[in-house]
């Protein structure tokens, strides 16, 4: 079986890995630098905390793969699972919490609900004013710059062809399959797979299938290096968007942070998403509530990437409702860091074997027909 990806983020590179162990014949495009997209930008948070619950088996499947990215992908990919802790300051967050904890629960889901003075014991430091958390030991972090290039090797070690730098010119169908023209050159394939990301809805619009998808760029603000002492990533259960932070220390000592500021609108072209240092105070102001002594700290940089966002948050992934041999896995609504080896998995046996033993039809492409 031969398969053209489009789009070498983590979801396309990770595609073509699982599809070349497959043993298809995998060709890569990409139309920039592999991994350039909304994965180099992620926080590179690696949480299942929180998600809807339709993306639990994918999520439980994914995190299965981060913990062996290492052996499987020959390099260390940084992955941690140090554990997510998310604070709580009021009591209807506490409720939203427990809620969320008893329904994730049989859905494979066990999350530790910790007291005030638990919190001060095991992570000191953190949430001074927090009067509860959930603890998730299992989770963690992974190195954003590192996963896409190390899937992409990986494959390439496996036969597939990785080609970036290539603009993609036109997609045709023909009877027996695609052709895609790129500036590199013509490839042809049985199968195509749509990993393009927040562009992804483009070329679903292609094949007349309408995705209502908004491309926003979140911000993201990294402090100077100070001594390693916050092990787990840290969230936080809110209703009010402008506390929505979280952080997490990288090894190297430095605090890397994201939420409460409002996405910015992103043009897909050139699809450059701009930090905005307008922000930048709102987000310190939410991320002091987690952890005071970033008062202390020094940013050294801001930026941003553009993700694109289903309307429902949801991503879209699976068959094409209108085209035989295409599939799609875009639109990862600010979330699809954690999910991505799991989506290339995945993605990889359904186009090999034509099933998949993980539930993806919450996120078919049809759910919006008819709903414009
Ligand atoms: C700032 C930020 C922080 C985030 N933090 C987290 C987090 O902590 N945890 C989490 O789980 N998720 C997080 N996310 C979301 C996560 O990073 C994305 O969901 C995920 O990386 C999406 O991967 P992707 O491969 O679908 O998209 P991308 O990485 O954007 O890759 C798509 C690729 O397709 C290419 N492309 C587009 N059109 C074409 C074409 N026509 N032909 C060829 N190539 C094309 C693009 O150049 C791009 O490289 C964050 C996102 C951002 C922006």
């Amino acid at each position: 079986m031969d398969v053209t990806v489009l789009g070498g983020g983590l979801m396309g590179t990770a595609s073509a890995y699982f599809l070349a162990r497959r043993g298809a014949r995998v060709t890569l495009i990409e139309r920039n630098r592999i991994g350039s997209g909304a994965t180099v930008a992620s926080f590179g948070n690696i949480r299942r905390t929180g998600r809807h619950l339709s993306q639990l088996p994918l999520a439980h499947r994914s995190l299965g793969l981060w913990g062996e990215a290492e052996k499987m992908l020959g390099r260390d990919v940084e992955f941690r699972a140090t554990g997510h802790v998310r604070l709580i300051f009021d009591e209807a967050s506490l409720a939203d919490m427990r809620a969320y904890a008893e329904a994730a629960r049989p859905c494979g889901l066990e999350l530790e609900e910790l007291g005030a003075r638990e919190i001060r014991s095991r992570f000191p430091g953190l949430g001074p004013n927090a009067i509860a958390a959930s603890f998730s030991p299992q989770d963690g972090s992974g190195n954003p710059r590192l996963i896409a290039p190390a899937f992409a090797e990986a494959a390439r070690r496996l036969g597939a062809e990785i080609i970036d730098d290539a603009e993609v010119q036109t997609i045709g169908h023909t009877g027996s399959g695609f052709v895609v023209a790129s500036s590199k050159g013509t490839f042809a394939a049985e199968c195509l797979l749509n990993t393009a990301g927040a562009w992804g809805a483009r070329i679903a619009a292609q094949f007349g299938e309408a995705v209502p998808l908004d491309a926003r760029g979140p911000q993201m603000g990294v402090t100077e290096p100070l001594p390693y002492r916050i092990l787990p990533v840290v969230g936080i259960w809110t209703r009010d968007k402008d506390h929505g932070a979280y952080l997490r220390q990288v090894e190297r000592g430095n605090i890397v942070f994201g939420g409460a500021a409002e996405r910015a609108e992103v043009d897909l072209e050139p699809g450059h998403a701009a930090a905005d240092p307008a922000r930048l105070p709102t987000q310190l102001r939410a991320v002091a509530r987690l952890l005071p002594a970033i008062a202390q700290a020094t940013v050294i940089r801001t930026w941003s990437g553009c993700e694109g966002y289903v309307r429902d948050m949801l991503p879209v992934m699976g068959r094409s409702a209108t085209t035989s041999g295409l599939f799609h896995a875009f639109g990862f609504s600010g979330h699809g860091f954690q999910l991505g080896p799991g989506v290339g998995d995945a993605m990889a046996e359904l186009i090999t074997t034509g099933r998949c033993e993980t539930p993806l039809d919450d996120f078919r492409i049809d759910r919006f027909s008819g709903a414009a």
